[in-house]
């Protein structure tokens, strides 16, 4: 890999960010708004798993973005794609229909449970879009039948669940550093402790629309839940007429080794939300529903200025074409058991490691204690990898990651273990 920085720069970085978190020390240094720790590192270019920094230096990038680089870094078909759409017609309104945009909401729900499709720009925005389709079906379900609103609008969320930073996701978000500052909070949502059936079924009260949860949690960890999970959640959606609402922003489009990772678990959600690697980079976010669900959108219920534009579509339909057709999907299970395996060997040799877990390429290797120093020196030997919950690395790396590369990277943290904690 790249040079390594030195020790300062690792110390400054770590000290930086700390310090920035705790919102601190260092002058401002440019105009933005201090919404993120920043590394002191910026990225030039960048081609499958590996990026350039502005001076030169090489890195594995094992985030790819926070999973949004899929098909790694600028991948040759989707670059083509855009290229050729940004020279014909980059954006029209919805006021007109949008033939790619059509194209691609019938790829996606040829293979899944869903009928329909809305596209919005984000994470946040597709389960906003989630959230209104859940109250607007339930008033319509509820007026039909007892001509009057039933008053059922609350939805069930888990602990420690993501679901966005606007009013209606971040109070969705069942953490309380997410919400704090922001109140009051939107009426109409309750959160149970995550992989239990049970503390769903008990909040559950006249009020209750629908249960919304990711099938693994991303941001807190990658945290897997029992098989029987999503089926459970399923059953009682079903027994007491709730719809089951999936946020697969960061599960889906490959990354736990199937299409949508419920698929694994064999049930059908009644809407489920898409983003991060969507369009391989280009913002883009889709609220998929079935039939019944969906209908409950009419003109002017939903909408979005950019959402589904030309250049974006183009971009979704060549990231599918190479995940789905050129075999980038077919592979993913076989590197993540690779993958974990060899992090899982790390963890015989290094006390420090408590657990390896995870689906596909969604991976997390939990530290008995704090990984943001461990995160640092990483970054200073060239692997890009988040820190979750303070204890926990993130493997998110491209789906087109090669075996070569998981070796390289794992050597690389086995090295940081050896050398410095
Ligand atoms: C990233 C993420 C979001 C939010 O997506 P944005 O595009 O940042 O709005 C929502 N849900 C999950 C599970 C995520 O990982």
């Amino acid at each position: 890999m790249g040079r390594e920085w030195g020790v300062d720069m690792v110390e400054n970085t770590v000290s930086a960010k700390k310090n920035s978190e705790r919102g601190e020390g260092m002058a401002p240094a440019s105009a933005l708004m201090a919404t993120y720790a920043r590394f002191p590192v910026s990225f030039v270019r960048g081609a499958g798993t590996r990026l350039w920094d502005d001076a030169g230096r090489e890195y594995l990038d094992f985030l790819a973005g926070i999973g949004v680089n899929n098909l790694g870094h600028c991948p040759p078909g989707v670059v083509a794609a855009i290229a050729a759409q940004a020279g014909q017609l980059i954006h029209t309104s919805n006021l007109y229909r949008i033939p790619l945009q059509e194209q691609l909401a019938q790829r996606l729900v040829a293979g899944c449970f869903a009928d329909r499709v809305f596209f919005c720009n984000s994470g946040a925005e597709a389960n906003e879009a989630a959230i209104k389709l859940v109250r607007k079906y339930t008033q319509d379900r509820d007026r039909g039948r007892e001509r009057l609103s039933s008053g059922r609008f609350e939805i069930i969320t888990t602990l420690n669940s993501f679901h966005g930073r606007t009013m209606a996701t971040l109070t969705a978000t069942g953490q309380e550093k997410v919400q704090r500052g922001f109140e009051p909070l939107l009426a109409g949502f309750c959160h149970v402790p995550y992989n239990q059936p049970e503390a769903v079924e008990r909040a559950i009260t006249p009020a209750t629309a629908a249960i919304m949860v990711e099938p693994i949690q991303g941001e807190s960890g990658v945290v897997v839940p029992d098989e029987g999970y999503l089926p459970a959640l399923r059953e009682i959606a079903d027994r007491h007429g709730l719809l089951l609402v999936l946020d697969e922003v960061q599960t889906g489009m490959g990354r736990t080794g199937r299409l949508w990772a419920h698929q694994w678990s064999g049930i059908r959600p009644d809407i489920m939300t898409a983003a991060k690697s969507l369009a391989s980079g280009l913002p883009m976010g889709a609220c998929l529903a079935t039939e019944e669900v969906a209908r409950s959108f009419s003109p002017g219920s939903h909408g979005s200025t950019f959402g589904g534009t030309p250049l974006v579509s183009a971009a979704a339909l060549a990231t599918l074409e190479v995940l789905l057709d050129q075999g980038v999907l077919a592979e993913v299970s076989d590197k993540g058991a690779y993958l974990k395996a060899a992090l899982g060997r790390l963890q015989h040799r290094h006390s420090m490691i408590k657990a390896v877990r995870g689906q596909g390429l969604m991976i997390a290797v939990e530290l008995n204690s704090p990984a943001e120093e461990v995160l640092g020196v990483c970054l200073s030997r060239g692997l890009l990898l988040s820190c979750q919950m303070g204890t926990v690395l993130r493997f998110l790396p491209p789906l087109t990651v090669t075996q070569t590369e998981m070796d390289q990277a794992v050597a690389i943290l086995d090295g940081v273990l050896t050398d410095s904690f």
